[in-house]
This record gives C-alpha cells, sequence and structure tokens, in this order.
C-alpha cells in the first residue's frame, strides 16, 4: 500500500459498535476484575491499562499508527515535541556524557541543551554535513549524535545516511527530529536513524489545535550495559531496551504523557498527512520559484531551488517533496517587519505545519536568545523571514506577497 492508503487503512483495529475512529478514553485511570490482574499489569506480566500518565488506549492507537509511518517497532507520544525530544535524550545519557549535535538547530532545542548541562550534559555543536568536523567531535564521552531532517529555520537538509554510519562507526546512535520533513517526505529509519522524534503539534496535527510530541524506536541500536549504564536491567528487552526503560522511566516519571483528546485530534490529522504535504511542498516550491525569479532584491533559500546549497542531498534524500518551509532575506529588519505587516494572508505567528500561511521573524522571535554564533549557525538574520507554506491556492499567496513586497 502506498502512504495514503496506510494512513487511511494500516493496522486500524475495529473499534467498539463499528465506529471509524478509535474513541476517546477519556479516563485517568483503569480499573482491574481482581488486584492480582492490576497487580500483573504493574509488573508487565499482563497486557492492560492502569494509569494515563504512563500508557491509555487512545493514546495508544496514535503511538501505533505513528510506528507504522515512521517504521519503527515502537513510540511514545508525549505532551510537546519538547518533551518528546528531552525524553529520546535522557533515555539514554547521565553526567558527563556528550551529545554531537548539528549546529542547525530549532532554538528550543539550542535552549534545551543549554539547560541540560546544569546535570553534566555538555553538547558538541558541529556544522550539517562537514564529515571532518564531525568525526573530530567524538571522544569517549560521546553517547549520542543528533540532527534535524531539515534544519529549522536554516533549511539545511541532513545526509541521514552519511550522518548514521558515522555515529554507527562510533558505537553510538542517531537521533533525527523529523518535524520540518515529516513521514510522508522522510522516513529517517530507513536512512540509519536510530530513534526519530516528531513535533507532531506541527504537520502531523495540521491545525495547529494541540501541542504533541512522539519519538519513534528503529529497534535496531545494541545497547550495551558497558557504554549506556542507565539503560540497566532493560538491556535484557534486547530490541525493546529502550523504549521499555522510556515507558517505565523518565516519561511516566516526569510525567510528559500526551492527554488522549490531543491524540484523537492528532489521528483526524493524521489521514490528511500525506494530501496536505504534497500540496503545501508544491506551493512551497512555486511560492520559491516565483519569488527567486520575480525579485533581484530578495534571497530566497529553498531546498528545492537549482540554487540552493542544499538540493544535492535533498535529491537523495526527499523523494516527494522539499518541504513546506522557505525563508527570504529582504535587504532591512525594517523591510522585512513592513513585507510581514502588508500580508493579509499569513498569519504572523511563531509555529510551522499549519495548513494556513504563517511568517515570522526569527531574529526577533524563536531565536531571540541565541548568541551570534548560533544565529550564524541557524542562518538566522536580521533581514530574514520564515514563511511555513499553507494549502491555500497558490495564485493568492503570489498576490499577497506581490502587493507587500511591492
Ligand atoms: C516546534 C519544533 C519542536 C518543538 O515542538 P513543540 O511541540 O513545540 O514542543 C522541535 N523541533 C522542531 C524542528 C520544531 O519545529
Amino acid at each position: 500500500m502506498n502512504f495514503n492508503t496506510r494512513l487511511l487503512h494500516e493496522g486500524v483495529k475495529k473499534e467498539p459498535y463499528g465506529a471509524t475512529f478509535p474513541p476517546i478514553f477519556q479516563s485517568s485511570a483503569f480499573a482491574q476484575e481482581s488486584g492480582e490482574d492490576l497487580a500483573g499489569i504493574f509488573e508487565n506480566k499482563k497486557m492492560g491499562y492502569c494509569y494515563t500518565r504512563v500508557a491509555n488506549p487512545t493514546i495508544t492507537a496514535f503511538e501505533e499508527r505513528i510506528t507504522k509511518l515512521e517504521g519503527g517497532i515502537a513510540s511514545v507520544a508525549c505532551s510537546s515535541g519538547m518533551a518528546a525530544l528531552s525524553n529520546a535524550l535522557l533515555n539514554i545519557l547521565q553526567s558527563g556524557d556528550e551529545i554531537i549535535s548539528s549546529a542547525s538547530l530549532y532554538g528550543g532545542s539550542i535552549d534545551l541543551f543549554r539547560d541540560i548541562e546544569a546535570f553534566g550534559i555538555k553538547t558538541r555543536y558541529v556544522e550539517n554535513n562537514n564529515w571532518e568536523e564531525i568525526e573530530a567531535a567524538f571522544n569517549e564521552h560521546t553517547k549520542v549524535v543528533f540532527a534535524e531532517t531539515i534544519g529549522n529555520p536554516c533549511l539545511d537538509v541532513t545526509d541521514i545516511d552519511k550522518l548514521a554510519e558515522i555515529a554507527h562507526s562510533h558505537g553510538v546512535p542517531l537521533v533525527i527530529d523529523n518535524t520540518t520533513a515529516t513521514p510522508y517526505l522522510v522516513k529517517a529509519i530507513e536512512h540509519g536513524a536510530d530513534i526519530v522524534v516528531n513535533s507532531s503539534s506541527k504537520y502531523i496535527n495540521g491545525s495547529s489545535n494541540s501541542i504533541s510530541g512522539v519519538l519513534t524506536d528503529s529497534g535496531h541500536f545494541k545497547w550495551t550495559r558497558d557504554k549506556y549504564p542507565v539503560l540497566g536491567d532493560y538491556i535484557k528487552y534486547g530490541p525493546f531496551a529502550y523504549i521499555s526503560k522510556m515507558r517505565s522511566g523518565l516519561y511516566r516519571n516526569m510525567g510528559t504523557c500526551l492527554s488522549p483528546f490531543n491524540a484523537y485530534l492528532n489521528m483526524i490529522g493524521l489521514e490528511t498527512l500525506g494530501l496536505r504535504m504534497e500540496r503545501q511542498c508544491q506551493n512551497a516550491y512555486e511560492l520559491a520559484k516565483w519569488l527567486d525569479e520575480s525579485y533581484p532584491d530578495v534571497t530566497v533559500n529553498y531546498p528545492g531551488l537549482a540554487n540552493s546549497k542544499w538540493k544535492d542531498i535533498a535529491n537523495t534524500i526527499l523523494k516527494k517533496g522539499y518541504g513546506a518551509i522557505l525563508t527570504i532575506r529582504v535587504g532591512s529588519k525594517k523591510r522585512a517587519f513592513e513585507v510581514m505587516n502588508k500580508l493579509t494572508i499569513p498569519y504572523i505567528l511563531s509555529n510551522i505545519g499549519d495548513t494556513k500561511t504563517l511568517v515570522v521573524h526569527p531574529a526577533s522571535t524563536i531565536s531571540l536568545h541565541s548568541t551570534p554564533k548560533e544565529l550564524e549557525d541557524a542562518g538566522v538574520y536580521d533581514d530574514l523571514i520564515r514563511i511555513s507554506v499553507g494549502i491555500e491556492d497558490v495564485e493568492d499567496l503570489i498576490e499577497d506577497f506581490r502587493n507587500a513586497l511591492g
């Protein structure tokens, strides 16, 4: 089956009363027939639900669909993309460990990496796809490599196959943030990623009606007690070591669960992920091409443009489109604000992946707390506008940008 058919039919279970959609189990706890039954669930000896902070049938339905789409063995859905990312990394790290990360990152992830320094976890930033610099960053403390499929907002495309190869040659896993690409464009696990994180607040939900995140384990990485002592006795679960420790560990104990209602909203969004991505990527391509051809004084950054630095990697990694985000440099901060304020269709807000087109001035918002070096690495400039392209009729978007740019 192909992507859209799978979205609608794969792994769909028979629901009560013939319902065509999983019900919302808006219940905090789940009663069992006997004390023994409840004890069995707590001891992981019996299938079943006890408390929504640990697991919930509506959330499970969402997790199972994401697992299928990403091609992993299991997923854990969290209260936000940041919760999913924190869990994905902290599940295997302890004080003294180091992360090697692409420097081209979502601002929130940079902030998180700064926060966890207080717990003795250090991040070494490297230029994305700079293999010599990446090789040189490894040492005996390195425990994980991290990058985004398409860096937000730099829009550099990561050669995941190559990065996975390097990580594995040093005996560490690769964690990929696939938010900007989604499993529609890239299945990072097929390219060698071990753990995939998606902020499902964005394209997966699609309509910006709930914050959530989800992480998926490929089950491929061979965890060892020597290198990852925090996995402890979970090592005995083999390919399920990582995900078992997650669900019984930080996910449960820090309370990062998703609400069942938000899982339900995400499942509604998921049904149209393919349709939306197809349209959004097409719109982004047409808008980028038109801007690039029409305005010599505007610099357009989009991985699908022939002049993009990342076109070649994009062509090997992204099979169905080049993503739905582009950035433009308009000459000055003043003009950036003027253009944004003159636009009538896009919302001015700091989000991506909505059905509606969104614009933001990253330097004064999402990247406000970044250092000059971090801004440079993230490709953020004072005159830069990020555009998250929606599913509108592209002629209307072009007309709106024509009026705003003058
Ligand atoms: C939005 C975003 C996140 C964080 O997700 P939240 O759901 O907002 O917590 C992480 N990574 C990327 C690339 C994002 O765009």
